[in-house]
């Protein structure tokens, strides 16, 4: 009878004993967990504190559209900055304070005075370069080119580039001779200020003329409709000027890549309409 009890104590203690066991693993994991969440937010709210305002904030708006599924509901709590930085990696990059302003939906970055939208550099009006930046053409946008261009070649079309990189100071030169000849309102539609133009990117060209009388041509037709395939865009199309702030341009291309330049071909947009992005003098945060 003794010995029963003694079972049965015995039975008890174990389960008892078993629950604890299940108890305290419980509290450990509970504890790990909390102790990762604590440590990943602790770990990337440092860097943010460091860099501009308006970095955590493109941040959670580019998350939170990921989130609501494109809901551009006005956030900036600190809870919801929090849930951001928890669920990814942000841009560990120094970013520069010259930005002109966060664009909902997408995200924008300045690193070392140039800016880039969902990675892609942009240079325009508003955007513009350091003038001491100095790249030379592109070799991948050069190699693209060449792709290219023995592709037409083998079709009967002849390309080449006849203007490529153009540094600040030749941009400089060129703006103020336009200005000199045909007044800052017109220099404005078919040049660029200085730090402004997209050949100093190393990126631009201008293929084989700049005349006008390109438009139409065979050669003009063929670069429209390839040149998507090797990672270009006609950079000012025609219809868009109040959006690029330039006039139409069929021998200015741009190489963004082959998967924009595909989606900005199929959207039928300019390159400010898929970052979107302005283009105006007014909202230029000049560095140099
Ligand atoms: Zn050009």
């Amino acid at each position: 009878m003794g010995s029963s009890k003694t079972k049965k104590r015995t039975k008890e203690q174990q389960r008892r004993d078993t629950m604890q066991a299940y108890g305290v693993m419980v509290g450990f994991f509970a504890f790990i967990l909390v102790a990762a969440v604590y440590f990943m937010f602790f770990r990337n709210t440092e860097k943010p504190k460091t860099e501009p305002a308006d970095v955590p904030q493109t941040v959670t708006r580019e998350t939170e559209t990921v989130k609501l599924g494109g809901s551009s509901e006005t956030e900036n709590s600190v809870s919801e900055t929090t849930t951001t930085v928890r669920t990814e990696e942000v841009s560990a990059q120094p970013v520069d304070t010259n930005s002109p302003g966060e664009i909902p939906g997408h995200k924008l970055e300045v690193k070392n005075g140039i800016t880039y939208v969902d990675g892609i550099m942009i240079v325009n009006k508003t955007y513009s370069l350091p003038s001491d930046y100095n790249p030379g053409l592109d070799p991948e946008a050069e190699a693209a080119f060449n792709s290219m261009a023995s592709q037409a070649w083998g079709e009967g079309i002849s390309l080449f580039i006849c203007s490529g990189f153009r540094p600040y100071q030749e941009q400089e030169r060129l703006y103020n001779m336009y200005v000199y000849e045909r007044g800052e309102e017109e220099a404005d539609r078919v040049s660029s200020r200085p730090g402004h133009s997209e050949h100093q990117s190393g990126l631009s060209m201008d293929i084989n003329t700049t005349e006008f009388s390109f438009a139409g041509t065979p050669e003009a037709v063929w670069l429209a409709d390839h040149c998507a395939d090797y990672g270009f865009i006609i950079r000012f199309p025609l219809g868009k000027e109040s959006i690029t702030g330039y006039a139409y341009e069929p021998w200015h291309i741009r190489y963004v890549g082959v998967e924009a330049a595909k989606a900005i071909e199929e959207q039928g947009v300019c390159l400010e309409e898929y970052l979107g992005v302005t283009s105006d003098y007014r909202y230029a945060e000049d560095m140099n």
